[in-house]
């Protein structure tokens, strides 16, 4: 199994500072790429297709949609398809990122919708859980993990590729804070992730690649690729910089 490391760009970055960005990349990871890794830029929707020019013929290097929704097309307006994200040069999508469950109040529900629809329609899709600060204080760690996990993948239509699905497990207290979670508390949240999906899919429950994000960066990223089922790692600060998220691809 690869690890991903997938850089997300938020809402940063013009169509060139884009481009310019994912072809520096590309360059400085030519001769350096990691055999059992795989690079994801996810730029903003305005710049996708110049990310996508700039890497589609870079072995091991992708991009994908910061969100979408779940409809082929209709009087959404403001909103982007799957088929629009194919279209621009996606094949991975993100959903339910913290950012957009409690900045944008997005449900749980809406969520699973848009696992099971991009699923549906192609896109191999990266859902995130993670517990705020409040919640961890509470002792509640299992109960959001598991009822997001739930919530996000008990639509989704069985009979899927492993390699299609990606769980990012990302406390909220950990993103864009400086503050990582510990190994002790990644080890757990990831046990228990891949827990729940041995249990949701006996078969490929194994296969299904773990993420980390928090605060991810080049002197922090070696310790915590190491360790049991993390499988990658989503980035957002660090990977804004072609040189500091080079050093992330190959810590
Ligand atoms: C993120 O945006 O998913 C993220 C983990 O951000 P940061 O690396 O800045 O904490």
């Amino acid at each position: 199994m690869k690890k991903l490391m997938a850089a997300n760009w938020k809402m940063y970055k013009t169509w060139d500072e884009a481009r310019d960005t994912a072809k520096a990349m590309v360059r400085l990871l030519a001769n350096s790429m990691p055999k059992d890794r795989e690079v994801l830029l996810i730029p903003p929707f305005t710049a996708i297709r110049g990310v996508y020019d700039a890497i589609r013929d870079a072995k091991g290097f992708y991009v994908g949609g910061q969100d979408f929704y779940p409809a082929a097309e209709g009087a959404y307006t403001g909103e982007i398809s799957p088929g629009q994200l194919l279209d621009a040069g996606c094949c991975f999508a993100l959903a339910g990122h913290s950012e957009r469950r409690h900045v944008l109040g997005e449900s749980s529900e809406l969520v699973g919708k848009k696992v099971a629809f991009g699923l549906d329609s192609g896109l191999s899709m990266i859902l995130c859980v993670g517990e705020t600060v409040e919640e961890r204080k509470e002792g509640k760690l299992t109960e959001v993990v598991l009822k997001q996990l739930r919530a996000g993948l008990n639509t989704a239509a069985r009979g899927f590729d492993p390699e299609m699905l990606v769980v990012a497990y990302e406390p909220v207290w950990a993103i864009g804070t400086g503050l990582v979670a510990g190994p002790k508390e990644i080890l757990e949240a990831h046990k228990l992730i891949r827990k729940e999906l041995l249990a949701m899919f006996p078969d490929i429950g194994s296969e299904i690649r773990i993420l980390y994000g928090g605060s991810v960066k080049a002197d922090n990223c070696g310790e915590i690729i190491a360790l049991d089922n993390v499988d990658g790692v989503l980035v957002g600060g660090a990977s804004l910089k072609a040189d500091s998220f080079s050093l992330i691809v190959t810590a």
